[in-house]
């Protein structure tokens, strides 16, 4: 649900209670997050989960909870899980990226963690964030998200080109 912030060039996004999870780990951190989702298995069971093609077959496979499966990362998925965020059907992410090795995809890293901050989503980059984020009393209720005012933004630029 979007509704107006207080101020003009703000929006308010509603997240549910029920959170959407985007789930992601580069391959040296795969096992990291597939031992986090089991010991985290309760808490994920509450929320609907998806991910990147393999990590999310991993975790699956590995905690028996459903996750929705995108394209693999390097072959498009963490650009489909950015624009699910731009779209507001995905409000959370842990997405534990290998800090030792560069990736063949790492512009569209760069991108999805970009998207994650302009929607003010919470986001987790390894296992002691991850830890904090899912034992929050907030991953049980309602959260307003505050983002820019898309239409308003867009249409000050717009104003800003017809003055030329
Ligand atoms: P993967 O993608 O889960 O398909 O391995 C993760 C990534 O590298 O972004």
């Amino acid at each position: 649900m979007i509704n107006k912030g207080i101020d003009i060039n703000e929006e308010i996004i509603e997240m549910e209670a029920t959170k959407n999870i985007a789930l992601i780990a580069h391959d040296n951190v795969k096992d990291d997050i597939i031992r986090w989702a089991i010991a985290n298995k309760e808490e994920l069971s509450k929320h609907n989960l998806c991910g990147t093609g393999t990590t999310a077959s991993l975790i699956q496979k590995n905690t028996g909870l459903n996750v929705k499966k995108y394209k693999s990362g390097p072959l498009g998925g963490d650009q489909q899980i950015g624009a699910r965020i731009a779209e507001g059907e995905i409000d959370f992410m842990i997405f534990f990226w290998d800090p030792l090795e560069a990736q063949p995809h790492d512009p569209d890293v760069k991108a999805l963690l970009r998207i994650a901050v302009l929607y003010d989503i919470p986001v987790a980059n390894n296992r002691a964030t991850a830890d904090f984020l899912l034992s929050s009393p907030l991953m049980g209720t309602k959260y307003k998200r505050h983002i820019i005012n898309l239409e308003y933004s867009a249409q000050k630029r717009i104003e800003k080109f017809n003055n030329k």
